[in-house]
């Protein structure tokens, strides 16, 4: 039932009652408003021009602060989905965000059932650098077709401060959103390095600290939902400047982190304290598995140095897998927009056939394991590799293939090229 006592009608769909719309449609017990209506309607113009049509701004809207922006809403597998066909493994974090971005975006839709209000569920990213948590949050909001910006923590700085404004996060949403507030209000926000703005110690509140717990504090404001005034160009605010209200209420905000030693405070509270050499070892080795990260509690991040209350706005804690060689072999030629797919593209423009062998592959994966960057590595050892024959392809017509083996990538040798006739088009095209 949607009704919060007799007399009073409330929408099915936002929860708003029937004295704070214009009209109210009812069938029995069910309700909608007008303003839902009208959501309705243009999903379903949307929906019967583009298949993932979302609260991206269309040119027509860019700059109209007031039109309602709308959602489709994906289940949870359709998101998971095409997810995968972007990001390889990261499994549990994959069906976490899921499920997460699902309820965040019913929430927006219907924010009261039967009275019951719905509260949001921010989410945290733990893993390792370059294992796709940027990546992840980036699709996401592709997939969504919302507005999206990212923010490095570390950047951030309370207002009035010297550095970036944690407003300004507002004010790079709005920019994506082409200047739609409603479209921004909607939107993802991906906080990066979140684990570099943690306290130095669980105890430590007497001095100001101005890039920790200070932007802790000044985050979990606009994290929680406020309504923030920012000036829509950005910079510093001052008075008489315009500014434009955003409400953060239905903002998701997505916080990653490498979170590196959070494994020894997970340990010391699971009692198997790593002591000695032979326990060192097994920390190594569980992590990269990543064991123990598995078991993260929220009074592990408090431990760590992220304030109580911020910990309590990420409800959803996820982990992502460390990636082995086979995981960066697979992000190199599986993904969608896999690098190797793009690099062949790029050679066919001109003619030419990229010719990489598996083993090229691999030994290209173990380099990036070596860094211990993750998947960041993959590249730019690429780029590295391909160098030569992208200066000099173009200006050799007879190039028509290029051959990568294994040889080229462990002992730095140019690949080799076979000549020929390229097709006339390619050549036109050059
Ligand atoms: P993080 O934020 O965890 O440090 P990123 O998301 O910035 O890492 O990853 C860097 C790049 O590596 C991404 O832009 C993406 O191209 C690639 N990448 C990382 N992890 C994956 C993955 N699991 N699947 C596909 N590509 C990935």
């Amino acid at each position: 039932m949607a009704f919060n006592d007799r007399n009073t009608k409330r929408c099915s769909f936002c929860g708003k009652t029937d004295t704070e719309v214009v009209n109210m449609f009812s069938a029995g017990s069910s309700h909608i408003c007008d303003k839902c209506v009208v959501y309705c309607y243009e999903m379903l113009m949307q929906s019967s021009q583009a298949p993932l049509s979302g609260a991206k701004p269309t040119k027509s809207e860019r700059g109209s602060e007031n039109k309602p922006s709308v959602i489709k809403l994906l289940r949870p597998n359709e998101i998971k989905s095409t997810l995968d066909e972007y990001v390889i493994g990261q499994e549990d974090a994959k069906i976490a965000l899921s499920v997460a971005v699902y309820n965040h975006y019913k929430r927006i839709m219907t924010p009261y059932i039967d009275d019951v209000e719905l509260q949001k569920s921010n989410i945290l990213l733990v893993g390792p650098t370059g294992t796709g948590k940027t990546f992840l949050a980036q699709t996401l909001a592709k997939i969504l077709e919302v507005p999206f910006a990212i923010a490095d923590a570390t950047t951030l700085t309370e207002a009035g401060y010297v550095g970036d404004d944690v407003e300004n996060v507002l004010v790079r949403l709005l920019q994506a959103a082409g200047g739609n507030v409603d479209a921004a209000q909607r939107g993802i926000i991906y906080i990066d390095e979140i684990d570099k703005i943690s306290r130095k110690s669980e105890n430590t509140s007497l001095t100001r600290d101005v890039s920790g717990e200070g932007v802790q504090q000044a985050l979990l404001k606009i994290v929680e939902g406020t309504i923030s005034n920012v000036p829509p160009s950005g910079g510093r605010k001052h008075p008489n400047q315009e500014v434009v209200h955003i409400d953060t209420k239905n903002i998701l905000f997505i916080c990653g982190g490498a979170f590196n030693g959070l494994e020894k405070i997970i340990q010391k509270r699971q009692n198997t304290s790593a002591m000695g050499f032979g326990s060192e070892l097994k920390t190594k080795k569980e992590r990269a598995l990543g064991g123990i990260f598995k078991d993260v509690e929220a009074h592990d991040l408090v431990k760590y140095g992220l304030v109580p209350e911020l910990v309590g706005r990420l409800p959803v804690i996820t982990v992502l897998d460390e990636l082995t060689e086979d995981a960066l072999v697979k992000i190199l030629k599986d993904p969608k927009n896999a690098i190797v797919k793009q690099y062949k593209k790029l050679f066919e423009m001109d003619g030419v056939t990229l010719d990489i062998t598996d083993e090229a592959l691999d030994a290209v994966a173990k380099k990036a394991l070596a860094l211990e960057t993750g998947a960041r590595g993959l590249r730019s050892i690429m780029e590295k590799l391909l160098l030569p024959p992208m200066f000099e392809a173009p200006a050799n017509q007879e190039i028509i293939k290029i051959k990568v083996d294994a040889n080229s990538v462990t002992e730095n040798k140019k690949p080799e090229y076979e000549y020929g006739k390229r097709p006339q088009s390619a050549i036109k095209k050059a």
